[in-house]
């Protein structure tokens, strides 16, 4: 019989499966150690609130009936909160979906995507399943290259991500770098707001995206209840885009992608804005003491706005990533994002970020320094 890979559509051909790493299982049994302090995909350490884990509950007993496909609670919810209309608010299994359904809604074989290089994996990827191509601008300065991306753009140009705060550095675009953007880039395209990070950022300058939204202009804003409203593992994320996107995403969107649970924890997350505001605190300290000793320990490091900071820890990153996994920390590598000296990091809660300074002081004083060769 012919084998199945003959099958699969080229396109689909040149997928590299995602890699989440190793689990803290698999750390846990190959090193001997009884507890992993996973700071690799820049999850919330403090956890769901009470109130969340209750809704959780009430909703698990309704598990055998179908989800509303409209998930009209939480967009009631949200278009309050945000003040747009409900109309332009599309929920997904996590922001992933909603790129997805961007991908499916309008993209093109013959199109392409542009997109800031190191990218979040899921822009390369929804390039790929849709067979189009991919235009990866490389950051200038760990930061978006707005110009150079604009350069990019032509009449094939579908969507253009712009990941604020932009994954794996933690650098933003203001208010004004994006005015001038907006203004070069021609209405054939969609810029997409990827905005996973929003409620961690403090700068003043940061834009309010969804002014673009209710202007009417192409563009989309993605945020989670991932992040800040830790429920990575539950899976839920929304798109908010004028309602002539937003139509086009529902019209490609599965009719029940969102589950019950889901919906109903994220309508009680919102609603507990204390545990919110608790777990940006904690961030932001993290953040603090983290910079506060790469400093001492005279590591470089880029200035974050989100819940994770990329360092260049002056050594291989592969090395220092198993020195940090031998010690039960486990961390992101540089080198998938074309950064072979650097690590990036969650901030994680406070003994957390203890454990993994002590296993990273380690690590650094541990290691035999190689001669520069030039
Ligand atoms: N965008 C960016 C930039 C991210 O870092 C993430 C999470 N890793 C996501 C989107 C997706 O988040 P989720 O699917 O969990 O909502």
């Amino acid at each position: 019989m012919a084998n199945a890979d003959e099958l699969i559509r080229d396109t689909v051909r040149r997928i590299v499966p995602y890699s989440p790493g190793k689990s803290s299982a698999e750390v846990m049994a190959e090193f001997g150690i009884s507890q992993v302090t996973k700071l690799a995909s820049n999850e919330n350490p403090i956890g769901p609130s009470p109130q969340v884990i209750e809704a959780m509950c009430q909703a698990a007993g309704r598990a055998h009936i179908y989800p509303d496909p409209q998930c009209a609670a939480l967009t009631g919810a949200l278009a309050a909160l945000l003040d747009v209309d409900p109309g332009t608010i599309v929920v997904g299994r996590g922001s992933d979906e909603v790129i997805h359904m961007l991908g499916l809604a309008f993209v093109d074989p013959s199109d392409n995507l542009v997109f800031a290089a190191p990218p979040f994996a899921l822009y390369p990827h929804t390039a790929r399943l849709m067979g189009a191509e991919e235009r990866a601008i490389a950051h200038r300065d760990f930061r978006h290259d707005l110009e150079a991306m604009a350069d990019a753009i032509d009449e094939r140009t579908k969507l253009v991500f712009i990941s604020n705060p932009y994954n794996p550095t933690g650098t933003i675009v203001t208010a004004d770098e994006i005015a001038a953007f907006m203004a070069r880039v021609p209405d054939t395209c969609i810029v997409v707001f990827d905005e996973a990070y929003v409620e961690y950022v403090e700068a003043e300058d940061f834009p309010d995206m969804l002014e673009y939204v209710r202007a009417g202009r192409r563009c989309a804003v993605l945020r989670t209840f991932s992040k800040v409203y830790a429920l990575a593992g539950l899976r839920i994320g929304y798109g908010v885009a004028p309602a002539d996107i937003s139509k086009a995403l529902k019209q490609v969107r599965e009719p029940f992608n969102v589950s019950l649970v889901a919906e109903e924890a994220a309508v009680a997350a919102l609603r507990d804005v204390e545990h919110m505001r608790h777990c940006v605190d904690v961030n932001r300290q993290g953040r603090e003491f983290l910079s506060g000793q790469f400093e001492q320990m005279g590591l470089e490091f880029v200035p974050t706005q989100a819940n994770f900071i990329l360092v260049d820890v002056g050594m291989d990153s592969v090395e220092c990533f198993e020195g940090l996994m031998r010690r039960g920390v486990t961390v992101r590598t540089g080198e998938i994002f074309g950064l072979p000296s650097f690590i990036r990091v969650t901030i994680g809660s406070r003994e957390q970020n203890g454990i993994f300074i002590t296993a990273l002081r380690e690590v650094l004083g541990g290691r035999s320094v190689s001669p520069d060769l030039g």
